[in-house]
């Protein structure tokens, strides 16, 4: 690359969904931006998620109505970078009574709007294959989308390389970023503004910074699998589990005596973390997750023992033989003790994004509106 083209009006650390999004925002209000990540390609946790975009369950208020605006930009972004959107909606079933009762209580708040109760014999309107009979009833939500991450990531990039002109340097590890320069491996880059968007790398750039938020690591199980039968009708999938750790459920009153009701009877789940997620790909193989451990270096193993707890749940909720198992992959993402997200300043002209919770696909283009809003006025 000439070196006059090396000066940029913003440069954005990072290309997972955080700093592609950071990038989008700046090339839409007609800045020069430059991407830049130390791998070959995406590989980090906006690869490895399930692509649910989750409106429904998010924490009231910033959160949520960050996932809404998100949730409009993906819709949008689907037509423009030719990003399919898989599956829409959410169905979150209830197991147990005291589920439902969260469920209720959800309903009732502002989050609940468009979103409806459905009984376990009308469950079958959404699809055929789940264990109906067994359940107290489940909540339907319109709000979600559904993307391939795998596939998403690397056409976002393209769309914003190809159309909207943003420069990516790959292969390229940021040294140092102190606006107007970063020092990388390939060089000096300069640029009036940088936003640092570094995923659950703490180390590498500001870690004065970032240390001060007291940050951990968590580690994710994920598998793919093919069941022998699918209905392709059935939207998203979660149950029980997923309401006493998605904050918009469980900080309703309610889940309160749901948690003392799953740490007599799902003990083991809750110590590992785990919920259920179950989405469909396009061809017709599922995703099927996850689990949480904490730790500031995650190991890189990933037990039997944790995917069976999960896939337990997955029998629990629908009927017919366990799917057989194809793929397992381990995710990280930063976490935090007391936020979902944080925006550090350590100067006008420097931004420091990380999401710190399981939610970077369904907020970040919300973030990165803001971020970039407030950088240039
Ligand atoms: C298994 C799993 C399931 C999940 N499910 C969901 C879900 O369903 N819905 C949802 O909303 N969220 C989900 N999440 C969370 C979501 O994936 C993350 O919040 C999001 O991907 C974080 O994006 P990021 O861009 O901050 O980080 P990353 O995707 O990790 O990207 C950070 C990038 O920065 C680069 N980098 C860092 N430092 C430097 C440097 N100094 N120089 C050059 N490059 C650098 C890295 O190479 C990396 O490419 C899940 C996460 C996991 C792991």
């Amino acid at each position: 690359m000439p070196s006059s083209s090396r000066s940029f009006d913003i440069a954005v650390v990072g290309a997972g969904i955080c700093g592609l999004a950071h990038a989008l925002a700046a090339a839409r209000k007609g800045k020069r931006v430059v991407v830049i990540d130390r791998d070959a390609q995406a590989n980090g946790a906006s690869v490895r998620n399930f692509g649910f975009i989750t409106v429904t369950g998010q924490q009231e208020g910033e959160c949520w109505n960050r996932a809404l605006r998100s949730r409009d930009i993906w819709a949008e972004l689907s037509e423009r970078a030719g990003i399919p959107i898989l599956q829409r909606g959410l169905l979150t079933i209830a197991r147990r009574p005291e589920a439902r009762l969260v469920l209720e209580e959800f309903l009732a708040t502002e989050m609940g709007r468009d979103c409806k109760l459905v009984e376990p014999s009308a469950l079958s309107a959404y699809g055929d294959g789940l264990n109906g009979a067994a359940f107290a009833g489940a909540l339907y939500s319109p709000h979600e989308v559904r993307v391939e991450s795998r596939e998403a990531i690397p056409l976002l990039a393209a769309y914003l390389e190809e159309q909207l002109g943003v420069t990516f340097l790959r292969q390229t590890v940021v040294h140092t970023a102190a606006p107007p320069r970063l020092d990388t491996n390939r060089g000096l880059i300069e640029a009036e503004t940088i936003v640092v968007c570094p995923g659950d790398d703490f180390h590498t750039l500001h870690p004065e910074r970032i240390a001060a938020y007291g940050l951990t690591r968590c580690k994710l199980h994920m598998m793919r699998a093919r069941p022998a039968r699918y209905d392709e009708k059935l939207p998203p999938v979660m149950s029980d589990l997923g309401l006493v750790r998605y904050l918009g459920y469980a900080e309703r009153p309610a889940a309160a005596a749901l948690r003392r009701r799953l740490e007599a009877e799902q003990g083991d789940q809750l110590a590992n973390g785990i919920h259920l997620i179950v989405v469909r790909s396009a061809d017709g193989s599922l995703v099927i997750g996850d689990s949480h451990h904490y730790a500031e270096t995650p190991d890189p193993f990933a037990p039997e023992s944790v995917d069976r707890l999960i896939l337990d749940e997955y029998a629990e909720v629908f009927a017919g033989p366990l799917p057989e198992v194809s793929e397992r992959w381990i995710g990280t993402y930063a976490s935090a003790p007391d936020r979902l997200m944080l925006i550090d300043c350590p100067c006008d002209a420097l931004r420091i994004v990380l999401i710190t919770s399981g939610t970077g696909a369904s907020t970040a283009f919300a973030i990165a509106e803001e971020v970039i809003g407030e950088l240039y006025g």
